[in-house]
């Protein structure tokens, strides 16, 4: 459990809601369809290692060596904490009601294979389903491959190495990324510098520096990768790769609404400017919190640095293209 728990955080795992009621797939439509490339399938209370609670927005607090870490004390004075839902109906429930309310048409949606079923069967066309497990839990690349033919997961990930004190440039993912590539599934990769040492003691900033995908993308060259967290706050290094890369995506996932709001829209407005603006998708990285959701889609609207067009780019356009979705609005797939 303790291996399973190392990923959680932010690529925060959920196991989702058994025997959720299914949610009627005609959601109101006042708001422009939006697609989320990074939800998460959980267990309510799936994370008995951190926080009893989130702090979105929040400063964090220093940490005394001498004393024992205690991750409630990460945000010392909170003033919009937010529990999460007790139960797993609960919390499936909540996080497709908020669906529904910003007409979120497609989410990618990873966790444990069991889990991202039960959100398949309350939302069928809007789960996109996708594998998130330790790396040392991975399947088999010939299991992976049946998973794939049979549609049990169309993205590879999300996966987060790095939590576990693995490089991106692990052999180790070698096989895993091949597959990926032949059979032609995006690869989702956690890319940030977020998770305390404390909380995950094999994680590492240096292990966080997107150049390290670098050389997959040189071996793997038809390998559709986005970049999850758009790789904060290594700015340079994320621009960098997008440069030399024109394949690779990023979605914003978790740094719209864990980090405090001026400094997500600097970031934000960072990779816009710098003329990335297609190649930034909208993504929550809701996990066990569903009110999240609802802070992170506020993010993009609010940022008046950002055109009307450049919102829905975020909100929907550019991962309609990185899925090239089909006539009927779902990802294409091919035989395989
Ligand atoms: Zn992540």
């Amino acid at each position: 459990m303790k291996r399973m728990l190392a990923f959680v955080w932010i690529a925060v795992v959920s196991f989702a809601g058994l025997g959720a009621p299914a949610v009627a797939q005609d959601a109101p439509k006042q708001h422009l369809p939006i697609i989320d490339m990074h939800l998460h399938a959980l267990r309510a209370k799936g994370w008995p290692v951190g926080p009893s609670f989130i702090c979105p927005g929040m400063d964090f607090a220093a940490f005394d060596p001498r004393t024992k870490w205690d991750p409630n004390h990460w945000w010392e004075t909170c003033p919009n904490p937010l529990a999460a839902p007790s139960t797993d109906e609960e919390l499936i429930r909540e996080i497709l009601a908020i669906m529904d309310r910003y007409n979120i048409v497609l989410a990618a949606t990873s966790g444990p294979l069991g889990h991202v079923r039960r959100y398949r069967q309350a939302a069928p066309h809007r789960t996109v389903p996708g594998l998130n497990t330790a790396v040392a839990n991975l399947p088999t690349p010939d299991s992976l491959r049946e998973l794939i033919r049979k549609g049990e997961v169309t993205i590879l990930g999300e996966i987060a190495p790095q939590i576990e004190g693995i490089s991106p440039e692990a052999e180790i993912l070698e096989p895993y990324l091949a597959l990926a590539e032949e059979l032609d599934i995006p690869l989702a990769i956690h890319v940030l510098s977020f998770q305390p040492y404390y909380l995950f003691p094999q994680n590492r900033a240096t292990l966080n520096n997107p150049l390290l995908l670098e050389r997959m993308l040189v071996r793997h060259p038809k390998l559709r990768v986005y970049v999850m967290h758009a790789g904060w706050p290594m700015l340079n290094e994320m621009m960098s790769l997008l440069f030399l890369y024109p394949q690779v995506y990023v979605d914003v996932a978790g740094i719209d609404w864990m980090l405090p709001r001026k400094e997500f829209h600097r970031y934000l407005r960072s990779l816009v400017e710098a003329g990335l603006g297609k190649r930034i998708m909208f993504g929550s990285d809701t996990s066990l919190w569903p009110e999240t959701l609802s802070i992170a889609i506020e993010a993009i609207e609010s940022a008046d640095f950002l055109s009307e067009t450049q919102k829905r780019d975020i909100l929907y356009n550019n991962a309609a293209r990185f899925l090239r979705l089909d006539k009927n609005g779902q990802p294409q797939s091919r035989p395989r």
